[in-house]
Parts: C-alpha cells; sequence; structure tokens
C-alpha cells in the first residue's frame, strides 16, 4: 500500500473523517436515520458539531447514528484507517496489529474488527451462477483439526465446517456450519445459486440429490493420490473453492491463531467480501473500503467480549 494512501485526511484528521463519512452516507444530502426525512438542519458551536436535528422528528443524529459506528468511542479517522487496512488486508490482520497500528486497546481493536466484518456482509446479494455459468461447491474442516491438538482426541474435537459457493472468475458466498448434511448443503446452494448453473462438485453424498435441482451437475474425483488438484473429463474442478480454503486456513493460522466458532462466520465473511472485491475484479483499495462504507449502516450489534 502507497504511504501516501494513509496519509489522506480522513485517516489523520477528525474534521476531514466526519465530512468524508458524511459525503459516503449521504451523497445526495443528509436525511435522518431515524423517520428518513431530508428536512434536517446542521447544528453549530463547540458542543454540537457534527450533530443534526431532525426537522420532523426532532430527533438528534450524528453521521455514526444506524450504523456499526454508533456508541463507539473511537474517533471517527480511526475506524476509516481501520477499514482502509482490514479491507486491504489479503491475509487479514490481527486485533493486536490494529491495536498497534491505531493506538487503541487490544479489546477496543477486536471490537471495531468485528463491526467492520459486520458491515463487510452484502446486503441483498444476488444469486451466483445463472444461464451458462458454473458454481464450484465444496466443504471444508476448520479450527482444531491438527492431530496434534489436546482438543482433537477422540470426542473432544471441535472441528467446523464451512462450505463455500465459487463461481470460476467470479463472485463467492461462503458459510459456516456446524455439521454439513444433505439438508443443511441444499439449503445453502438453492437459497444461493441460480438453479440454471452447472454445478460442479466432488462425489460427495453431500451433493448428490441437490445437483439434480440444477441445470446440470458434473464431478470430480478426489483421488487418494494427494495432488491436490482434479480436473474432470469436461473440464470440471473445484480449484478455486480448494484455493479459497486454502488461503482461508492459511490465513487463520498465521493471522488470527485463536477463532472461537461463535465468531467463524464473520472471518469466513471478511475473507469472502475481499474475494468479491478484489483487484482482479476492478476493484482497488479505496473502492474496497468504500465499498465497506456502504455496509455500516442497519447492522448495531453487540458482541460477548474476548476472552
Ligand atoms: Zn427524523
Amino acid at each position: 500500500m502507497p504511504k501516501s494512501a494513509l496519509s489522506a485526511p480522513q485517516f489523520t484528521n477528525e474534521k476531514a473523517a466526519v465530512a468524508f463519512l458524511e459525503a459516503s452516507r449521504w451523497p445526495k444530502g443528509v436525511t435522518c436515520p431515524i423517520c428518513g426525512a431530508d428536512n434536517v438542519t446542521r447544528m453549530g458551536g463547540k458542543t454540537q458539531a457534527g450533530y443534526f436535528q431532525c426537522n420532523d422528528c426532532r430527533d438528534k443524529f450524528t453521521c455514526r447514528t444506524g450504523t456499526v459506528m454508533e456508541r463507539s468511542h473511537v474517533p471517527i479517522h480511526k475506524w476509516l484507517l481501520a477499514i482502509h487496512l482490514l479491507s486491504a488486508a489479503k491475509s487479514g490482520m490481527s486485533s493486536h496489529q490494529l491495536s498497534r497500528l491505531l493506538g487503541l486497546s487490544y479489546k477496543t481493536s477486536w471490537f471495531l474488527a468485528h463491526r467492520i466484518r459486520e458491515a463487510m456482509i452484502e446486503t441483498n446479494p444476488s444469486p451466483l451462477g445463472g444461464g451458462g455459468k458454473s458454481v464450484q461447491t465444496n466443504e471444508t474442516y476448520t479450527l482444531r483439526t491438527s492431530k496434534r491438538a489436546k482438543s482433537y482426541k477422540k470426542g473432544h474435537s471441535h472441528k467446523e465446517q464451512i462450505v463455500a459457493l465459487i463461481e470460476p472468475q467470479g463472485r463467492m458466498r461462503a458459510v459456516h456450519l456446524k455439521r454439513a448434511t444433505s439438508e443443511s448443503v441444499r439449503h445453502i446452494l438453492v437459497t444461493n445459486v441460480h438453479r440454471n448453473t452447472e454445478l460442479h462438485t466432488d462425489e460427495s453424498n453431500l451433493y448428490r440429490y441437490v445437483g439434480k435441482e440444477f441445470s446440470g451437475h458434473k464431478t470430480v474425483t478426489h483421488g487418494s493420490s494427494g495432488l491436490g488438484e482434479y480436473v474432470g473429463p469436461d473440464g470440471q474442478t473445484v480449484n478455486a473453492v480448494e484455493n479459497f480454503f486454502g488461503n482461508f486456513k492459511r490465513s487463520m493460522r498465521g493471522t488470527y491463531r485463536k477463532c472461537d466458532e461463535q465468531h467463524l462466520q464473520r472471518y469466513v465473511t471478511e475473507f469472502e467480501f475481499r474475494h468479491n472485491n478484489r483487484s482482479g475484479l476492478g476493484v482497488d483499495d479505496q473502492q474496497r473500503a468504500a465499498n465497506v462504507l456502504k455496509g455500516i449502516e442497519g447492522k448495531r450489534l453487540t458482541y460477548r467480549r474476548p476472552h
């Protein structure tokens, strides 16, 4: 990342940051996040800087109201910097690293990062695939899968599963499942993939019946050769999914180390977001961060504290 990008005024100056966020949130003029009216007045003075008054519902609000930033005391310029860093980091960024870069406590950085992941959730996603397109699907185990881990012992393993759906060279979706079954996998497929799509999977029974609900279903054999890459006779593969899983697992080991199963979906979402907003699809660092900002509204959630 060029240094110039991070020295932009919205990352270093609070006034510039607030102006940047207001312009991003309300490109056509400020509207009240409580009632939607555009009849609003910007308040002045030192104590009310950044506040607006709605002349319809009489409520007061700021650019944080109704977003993941509400009730946070972290300055907006640090939020914007955190969003920029997390959306640009290919392998993610640990809360320890964010904490050092932002000058915030570990706990605060942890909350910030999880709220940013919440903003990365795609609102109203369109289905994957469609006429003439294929979607690769596979599932994997993640979290304590190492046989060396103490928790791996029989009956104590905490393996979790992820199902990923990927259009080759296109978009993707990934979902955390406690355990992949024909029913749970079917639900994910039929709610996320256009029926008029050719499905590419391995020969797992999980896909046998749901495959019939799509315009085509081709399988590849995961042989025991251990080569890792398989191509079927018609060129079908699940290599794009395998690449995603590989990147996700390497990053989880290298960057995040510890991840509770209750938060796994948020990390999966983070990697899905970067995949769907990658430079190969023409999305640069600035645009990627801008796309996170589009998702900050309507996602106020509170989280359990880290241990
Ligand atoms: Zn209002």
